[in-house]
């Protein structure tokens, strides 16, 4: 199958979150099933730059205000190919990829991604005659007026497959871009792209898609509630049918201990004491006293409410009684990057926080750090949990979403199968109570070693994932055929 993959963000090029992980590693686990996968994105800056064997396949005169021009790139060295809407009056800005400041998204954004869409709408309806899509699959709001310019257009069209990497973000917007947006008047209703009076890019993807995937099943269960379906609980129940968990996968590629070249020494399982010099490396690189038996944790993550961070901040000085360390790699809220800097100054040596984004450093934390605690409030997928366990860095995660799927402590596991610790999402109490069980493992090294050996053989990568994506294709294509 042709799948045109259309997103705002994809690793190696831009990157602000596990959505571009996602959208990098996929083509590549459907590529070695025999599919061919193009992802559109828009020419920020740092796509841009990656021009350089690129050629122009298609212009546009207008496209939202100024005429613009698609580029392919050649994948290589594992990263997918891409075709690049180069329009800079839209993309080409300094700064984040969806906000003008810290509180404030770019004020064009319905115009910034509406042009994403009509250029993956033009492409999957044959305006390259080389490459014409059997499929379309739009990842996150950004890309959610993908499946409604597509099905409204009336020309033959393939079917467009819609997954959600994270509720959360919708991207809504005043009723007063309906116009700029060239859909048909009805579909500014309830039953199209309407949202509680605005325009709601997310809701019209979810509506107008042929299937709807999320980034896992516990996620996909809970985005029908009332308490996690964020506004679009009933649209998402009304289309239970057509809409499916799939767990990520990590992308071998990049997070595989044994040839990361982020590190060295590499390690496998078999030589897994390697991570003691990770470890002395990690200690230093946040002012942590040198301790090898000190039972180090880590926290690599955006620092937002999502992620349950404030939960931790109380829980600091329980971790630090007991003996233990902590190493926080994460910027955001400023509130809770002061909570973490008081904490490194109340506790020094044993306390240590970089605030920012460290690509390299999340690689060398996750093979140095003994733990890493994803304390998220709700978590669609979580990928840091899962570099954990292919790590050897164990798992204390809140019973949530995605991390309910992937992170499987004794109560439910049973010891044979248990890869980390589990705990009750939202409660400073019983994260203090999943401290002190990790505590207890690891005064029995033996069995810590076994529970790490489990995580890091287990098979994480895209394989599975990517059949399951396939298959969702094909409904999708079936879908069609049927109507
Ligand atoms: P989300 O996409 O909600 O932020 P995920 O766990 O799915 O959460 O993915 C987060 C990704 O971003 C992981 O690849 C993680 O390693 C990376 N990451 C998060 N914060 C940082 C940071 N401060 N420095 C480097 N990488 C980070």
């Amino acid at each position: 199958m042709r799948v045109l993959a259309v997103a705002p963000e994809c690793f190696p090029y831009v990157k602000t979150g596990g959505l571009a992980d996602v959208v990098g590693a996929l083509p590549g686990a459907l590529g070695a099933l025999g599919h061919d996968v193009r992802t559109l994105v828009p020419g920020y800056p740092a796509v841009l730059a990656h021009l350089g064997e690129a050629t122009v396949i298609d212009t546009y005169d207008e496209l939202f205000g100024a005429p613009a021009a698609v580029w392919e790139v050649p994948g290589k060295d594992g990263a997918p190919s891409l075709l690049v809407v180069d329009a800079r009056h839209l993309y080409d800005r300094p700064g984040h990829l969806y906000l003008a400041s810290e509180t404030d998204e770019w004020p064009d954004n319905p115009l910034r991604f509406a042009a994403l869409a009509v250029v993956a709408r033009e492409i999957a309806l044959g305006r390259l005659p080389a490459w014409r899509p059997d499929v379309v699959h739009a990842h996150d709001w950004q890309s959610g007026l993908v499946p409604a310019y597509l099905a409204l257009d009336g020309r033959p069209r393939p079917p467009c497959v819609m997954t959600v990497h994270n509720l959360a973000f919708q991207g809504q917007y005043d009723p007063a871009w309906f116009g700029a947006l060239g859909l048909p008047a009805d579909t500014f209703a309830p039953d199209g792209v309407e949202y509680y009076g605005g325009i709601g890019f997310l809701k019209a993807g979810l509506h107008y898609a042929d299937r709807l995937t999320t980034v896992s099943p516990t996620y996909a269960r809970e985005i029908q509630s009332m308490d996690w379906g964020m506004g679009l609980g009933g649209l998402l129940h009304a289309r239970e049918n057509k809409l499916v968990g799939i767990v990520n996968g990590i992308d071998d590629a990049v997070w595989n201990p044994s040839r990361d070249p982020w590190l060295d020494p590499t390690y496998t399982v078999r030589s897994i004491d390697r991570r003691a010099t990770h470890k002395a490396a990690v200690q230093q690189a946040f002012g942590l006293h040198q301790q090898p038996d000190a039972l180090l944790f880590c926290v690599i993550s955006r620092l937002a409410w999502q992620k349950g961070i404030d939960t931790l901040l109380p829980a600091v000085g329980a971790l630090v009684d007991a003996g233990c360390q902590l190493a926080v790699l994460g910027s955001g809220d400023p509130a809770l990057e002061a909570g973490f800097h008081n904490a490194a100054a109340v506790y020094p040596g044993r306390v240590g926080v970089i605030v920012g984004y460290d690509e390299g450093m999340s690689h060398r934390l996750q093979a140095g750090a003994d733990a890493i605690i994803v304390p998220s409030r709700f978590e669609p997928c979580g990928l840091t949990q899962l570099y954990g366990l292919r790590y050897g860095c164990l798992p204390i995660a809140a019973r949530t979403g995605g991390l309910i799927d992937t992170v499987h402590d004794v109560d439910v596991a049973g010891e044979a199968a248990a890869t980390g610790i589990s705990f009750a999402s939202g409660r400073t109490d019983s994260l203090i109570d999943a401290i002190e069980r990790a505590l207890t493992l690891w005064r029995e090294p033996e069995r810590w070693r076994q529970r790490q050996r489990r995580g890091m053989t287990k098979d994480l990568g895209w394989g599975k994932a990517a059949s399951a994506y396939a298959a969702v294709y094909e409904a999708a294509r079936a879908d069609l055929t049927l109507r």
